[in-house]
């Protein structure tokens, strides 16, 4: 679907449409929306440019970064944008089309930009980007989750094990040694 930015010169455009966006649309493969996106809004012109104001509500299901199990999660999520046509004609506009998040400096600030491509904005674009921003850089299930155990690998969730957590994180291994060789430089 796409927002025709003429339809709102006359008065606020609404509409309500269920996106489907399915994982390849998504350059973050580890999100998965099984239903569809549920997105009304308005555009509204204020001359020169519009405002987009939208709200998107699915039901999207990740993988918990903790203990690897799947688990889904709502999201309501309500957002802002304004609205240029796109027409590069001076500094400010080139800066816009060159950048198409970056607030202009005569904008709210806490307002992203968004250039209309040939008078019209992709809403289905739109909503793959704001979905794929959307996940968390290490999704859990629970904040309470206690994820596998580095050692046996269980689910610490479900099952206790006898592992004695004394060895150092192989991770940290590196970092234990410079701090050997710097307290070692101090005495
Ligand atoms: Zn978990
Ligand atoms: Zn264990």
């Amino acid at each position: 679907m796409h927002l025709q930015l003429d339809q709102a010169r006359n008065g606020p455009l609404r509409w309500r449409d269920a996106v489907r966006v399915a994982a390849p649309d998504l350059r973050r493969d580890e999100a998965l929306v099984p239903g569809s996106v549920d997105c009304e809004g308005s555009l509204t012109f204020t001359g020169p440019d519009f405002l987009l104001q939208t709200r998107l509500r699915y039901r999207y299901r990740l993988r918990c970064d903790r203990c690897l199990t799947p688990y889904e999660e709502d999201v309501d999520l309500p957002l802002a944008f304004v609205v240029t046509a796109g027409v590069p004609d001076g500094p400010a506009a080139a800066d816009a089309a060159g950048d198409a998040h970056g607030a202009r400096e005569l904008e709210a600030e806490d307002l992203s930009t968004l250039v209309a491509v040939d008078g019209a904005v992709d809403l289905f674009r739109l909503v793959c980007e704001q979905v794929e921003l959307n996940v968390p850089m290490k999704p859990t299930c629970d904040s309470a989750c206690r994820g596998l155990c580095p050692q046996c690998g269980v689910d610490r969730n479900r099952e206790a094990c006898t592992c004695v957590s004394e060895s150092v994180d192989p991770r940290w291994a590196g970092l234990e040694a410079v701090r050997e060789r710097l307290t070692g430089n101090l005495t």
